[in-house]
């Protein structure tokens, strides 16, 4: 029996040769996680060739299938060709289209993340500072998966956190203030945080974006940030990404 054509957009990120002419690859759609074979798509003629490359932001009709989604016809609405350019870009481009695969799922809402992830990719190539908004994506998303960070009070005895260094725990999901940290065997799963990133996760929680051009930002701030962030979703999705370590450049 033939099955009706179906229409989905969504951005590719990851694609292989397959036989002498298919490529597969994998989409993050609005319906979650995708993957796809284009038939001929390697041949020069082919009117799939071209719109099927990692980072391509993409609208295409399909056929479903139990195993394989068969392309009919694709068309590139965003080919992100500014990160493109620089290579820096593209590796913190692959690393967000990373996380964003692991922290989606197959046949579930995924409009929130996808929009996110277009969005981020959209600015980052102006951003003065793209680990910044890489830090807001990393939030952001561990947020609306569930997995959002306390950084308001203790997680271990509620209290509200006074304006002090703390030391925060992935494992416990956020800070613990002078007296548990001090009481507990817990000084090797923690990581320092200074007043000023403090400041910069609660302006980030509060979505006060505008107000992060006001906090005097260095890079330490951010990267110590994202360690955090990262060492969240290291625990959350049970391995470290691949990309982690390249995103840092
Ligand atoms: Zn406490």
């Amino acid at each position: 029996m033939k099955s009706t054509s179906k229409h989905i957009k969504g951005i590719i990120t990851r694609c292989t040769n397959y036989k002498e002419a298919d490529r597969i690859f994998t989409l993050i759609s609005d319906s979650g996680i995708m993957n796809f074979i284009a038939r001929g798509a390697k041949k020069p003629k082919s009117k799939l060739s071209g719109h099927i490359e990692p980072l391509n932001y993409v609208n295409l009709y399909y056929r479903p299938s139990k195993s394989l989604n068969s392309v009919s016809q694709v068309e590139s609405i965003n080919s992100f060709l500014e990160i493109k350019k620089e290579y820096n870009l593209i590796l913190k481009a692959q690393y967000m289209m990373e996380l964003s695969e692991s922290l989606s799922s197959e046949n579930e809402d995924n409009s929130y993340i996808l929009s996110l992830l277009i969005k981020t990719l959209s600015n980052i190539h102006n951003s003065k500072i793209p680990n910044l908004d890489i830090l807001i994506y990393e939030f952001e998303i561990l947020k609306y998966q569930g997995f959002g960070i306390r950084l308001f009070d203790c997680t271990n005895c509620n209290k509200k956190l006074e304006r002090a260094e703390h030391y925060f725990s992935s494992k416990a999901g956020g800070f613990y203030c002078g007296n548990c940290f001090d009481s507990k065997e817990i000084h090797y799963e923690c990581i320092k945080v200074s007043i000023e990133q403090q400041l910069l996760l609660r302006t980030i929680s509060r979505k006060k974006y505008m107000e992060l051009a006001n906090l005097d930002l260095r890079e330490k701030e951010i990267d110590t940030c994202r360690k955090l962030i990262q060492n969240s979703v290291r625990d959350v999705i049970g391995v470290q990404l691949k990309t982690v370590n390249f995103s840092e450049l």
